[in-house]
């Protein structure tokens, strides 16, 4: 096959050939078939949506020897001249090298001459924002009082950069980026026209990536097609943008949702063989699990999904779907902060693995055990389970003085004292004077530090009695006490004191 670049092949050679921008063709294909074209166009938009293709096409239909018409007959020399990249007429500027008043008042100068090949001398300055204040100030004069033959065409991906002066003389066109399902179209036309297989995933993962730019999504086909010797599969176009293969997303979603502990293992171990980009196989499961909650909410039948995901749908709670999703897009800030992005991501995954199973056995004790303070759900659990205590009637007011809590938490453990562990419920219990510290906030947070610190439980229940046990609140006041007398013993047996109470005639008072 004689090669020639697609993009430039199959660049469209009239307006019925591009993409995506119906509304800025109409119009033009209007203003020339009332044959009132405006001196001056511009047209915005991002890079590889069609700029200077429909520039080109404007100057064919301007300049077809078939007269001025909305469609070209791309058949005589000056349409064949203009595909062609030699027509004379035709002047092409790019001003990120031509920017400066020099080189604008050149272009002024020679627009001032009768075309020498066509009807109309059209100037297409690409990346139009680049020039120069004075180089805009030395076309503006040109833009205000242009010779009857002449046709200005600026491109610019950044419009807002144009003096208004300049803005407020051209008829502005803005193109849109174009959309994957346009850009899958018109890549399977070419094909089909090139007759070269092709898998369907493998465009969509070209046309995805081409993030709303025809050139761009033409150009990695090009790549694609040389890669794997003109033959387009998904597995190869994956490997080519070094994407790494969806499947592993999903694979990784499945097994967090079946609490798949040893699957999961394996699939890290894949998938870390390849070098990923964490951060992308953190969009891929954000993008599979908003697919799921998609299909959970709206109608299954209209979206284009995957059997796996479909599944996945119909066997799990909608809640627990959210929470994935939000420690998916949570973890991609974290991964910057983590040691390295592997463990970063490494932990994201445990955590959704943990909620899951958190989830599960909070189901199972809610049918157990009732009219209780509905426990919290846990904090995500640490992976292993070594760093965990026990807890006991002898060592519970000091571990109550070790734990991190604070505020209404803190003041609740202390006031509580240890009754027993039995069938995995630790019972507490707390003297009914203190009965206002159980407010609800306090209860969940005592709750859910227990469970995640200590073994020996799933489930902390707290009874209020009339009487009263060993609580850290009821030592702490003890000792103060204790200090108390001390001190008043000390101070009446300190000489200096002593000194002072005989001199001044003084009392020690006593204060708590
Ligand atoms: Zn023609």
């Amino acid at each position: 096959m004689s090669y020639l670049v697609l993009a430039r092949k199959y660049r469209p050679k009239n307006f019925s050939e591009v993409s995506g921008q119906d509304h800025v063709v109409r119009a033009i294909q209007n203003s020339l078939k009332q044959n009132k074209v405006h001196h001056a166009l511009l047209f915005s938009g991002t890079r590889g949506v069609g700029k200077t293709t429909i520039a080109r096409l404007f100057a064919k239909a301007l300049n077809c020897l078939e007269g001025v018409s909305p469609e070209p007959c791309g058949k005589c020399a000056n349409c064949i001249s203009i595909d062609e990249g030699n027509f004379m007429d035709l002047i092409e500027i790019d001003a990120a090298s031509q920017r400066g008043i020099d080189d604008i008042k050149e272009l002024t100068q020679n627009s001032q001459y009768t075309p020498t090949q066509g009807k109309y001398k059209v100037y297409l300055i690409d990346e139009a924002h680049q020039i120069t204040g004075p180089g805009f100030n030395a076309l503006l004069k040109t833009l205000e009082e242009p010779p009857e033959h002449m046709k200005f065409l600026l491109a610019t991906t950044e419009p807002e950069k144009l003096p208004i002066t300049v803005l407020s003389r051209c008829l502005q066109f803005n193109l849109k980026r174009i959309s994957e399902d346009e850009i899958k179209l018109r890549m399977k036309e070419i094909l089909d026209a090139e007759k070269i297989e092709y898998e369907d995933l493998a465009l969509s993962i070209i046309s995805k990536s081409a993030d709303g730019s025809m050139r761009d999504a033409l150009s990695l086909l090009d790549q694609a097609l040389a890669y794997e010797d003109y033959k387009l599969s998904e597995d190869n176009v994956i490997d080519m943008l070094g994407l790494i293969d969806n499947k592993y997303a999903l694979s990784i979603v499945q097994c967090i949702l079946n609490q798949d502990s040893e699957t999961l293992n394996e699939q890290l171990e894949q998938l870390d063989s390849k070098y990923p980009n964490y951060n992308d196989v953190l969009d891929g499961i954000a993008s599979i699990v908003q697919e799921i909650a998609y299909l959970q909410v709206l109608d299954a039948s209209k979206v284009d999904a995957q059997s796996e995901v479909v599944e996945l749908s119909k066997n799990h709670e909608p809640e627990i779907i959210q929470l994935i999703y939000q420690i998916a897009i949570n973890s991609k800030r974290d991964l910057s902060m983590a040691p390295s992005s592997r463990e970063g991501f490494t932990m994201a995954i445990l955590r959704m693995f943990a909620f899951q199973l958190s989830d599960s056995l909070n189901d199972s004790k809610k049918q157990s055990v009732s009219a209780q303070k509905k426990i919290k759900k846990s904090e995500p659990l640490s992976n292993g389970k070594s760093d965990r205590y026990t807890i006991s009637s002898n060592n519970w007011t000091k571990e109550v003085a070790k734990m991190n809590i604070s505020g209404a938490v803190k003041q609740l453990a202390a006031n509580c004292f240890f009754d027993q562990i039995d069938n995995d419920v630790l019972y507490l219990k707390i003297h009914s004077q203190n009965e206002h510290q159980m407010i609800d906030r306090a209860v969940d947070g005592l709750n859910s530090y227990l469970i995640k610190h200590y073994d020996g439980f799933e489930k902390v229940l707290i009874h209020i009695e009339k009487e009263n046990g060993n609580t850290l609140a009821g030592e702490v006041k003890t000792k103060n006490e204790e200090q108390i007398i001390m001190n008043e013993s000390r101070a009446s047996s300190d000489p200096v004191v002593q000194e002072y109470v005989d001199l001044f005639d003084a009392t020690i008072e006593e204060t708590k």
